[in-house]
């Protein structure tokens, strides 16, 4: 059994994307975590930056709230950009950063990203890294040379006092919003390495790290995917829109037994 040393709660996070309209955002997040309060769980919403002043009350619904990036400065010239402390301000607990949409919208997103999780961390934020390996990569079975070094440049040079901050999302770019999940045995075995490549880095330390996983999670799939006892959450994109979906997502995770 992992979970005892690891982060206790599984994390169910919901990337609404470029989705919903403020007006609606309440409403719909209020739908969508009924059953919120849990031991088990921790439920997130990161919806798009200008949702985040009308839910950020959520939390004394049992709800986390997060937001989808953010800059690597603290604050300065950037027009258009929202800072870490802007987020935090706003009663973000989370952000997202590394997104395989933002990186390929962004051609220099990638060297980047080093920077935004210490700013992040430093304004006090949880970070969702997302790391990811496209189609092409999984066909040349170069996965794992991937994500390693993705890992490598992201995150290997972080201080192992703020790995209790770190939530990694294993989220294959062929899986993302394509209703075309990844099997089982690809996201144990990914996990694994991703656990067995902090534990070689950080040591014991990066046991606090908790590994989650994306790509077409659903209603039809979340049952599978709390079984494998590597899998300490989801990020769910399309199906974090629709009430019914993300709840029987949340369902499936609040009745593991670990
Ligand atoms: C995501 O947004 O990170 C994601 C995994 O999307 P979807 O669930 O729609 O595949």
């Amino acid at each position: 059994m992992i979970h005892s040393d690891l982060k206790s709660r599984d994390l169910i996070a919901a990337n609404w994307k470029m989705n919903v309209l403020p007006s609606e955002s309440q409403s719909l997040a209020f739908s969508l975590c009924d059953l919120a309060w849990s031991e088990n769980i921790e439920v997130l919403i990161c919806p798009p930056f200008t949702h985040l002043f009308a839910l950020r009350d959520l939390r004394k619904d049992g709800i986390c709230l997060g937001a989808q990036d953010c800059h690597e400065a603290l604050k300065g010239p950037y027009t258009g950009e929202v800072s870490a402390l802007m987020l935090k301000d706003l009663n973000c607990d989370y952000v997202i950063l590394g997104h395989s949409e933002r990186r390929r919208m962004n051609p220099h997103e990638d060297q980047n990203i080093h920077s935004k999780i210490k700013t992040a961390m430093a304004s006090g934020l949880n970070v969702i890294y997302c790391c990811g390996e496209s189609l092409d990569i999984r066909i040349a079975n170069a996965e794992k040379d991937f994500i390693h070094r993705q890992l490598k440049k992201d995150l290997f040079e972080l201080e192992a006092d703020v790995l209790d901050k770190l939530t990694i999302a294993y989220e294959p770019i062929w899986a993302i919003g394509t209703g075309k999940h990844a099997t089982p045995e690809q996201i144990k075995e990914m996990h694994l390495f991703i656990r067995s490549a902090l534990k070689s880095q950080f040591g014991l330390q990066s046991n606090v790290v908790r590994i989650i996983y994306g790509g077409s999670v659903n209603a039809a799939n979340s049952d599978m995917l709390a079984s494998i006892q590597e899998v300490q959450g989801v990020l769910v994109g399309g199906a974090s829109l629709i009430p019914d979906e993300f709840k029987s997502i949340i369902n499936s995770f609040n009745q593991r037994k670990n």
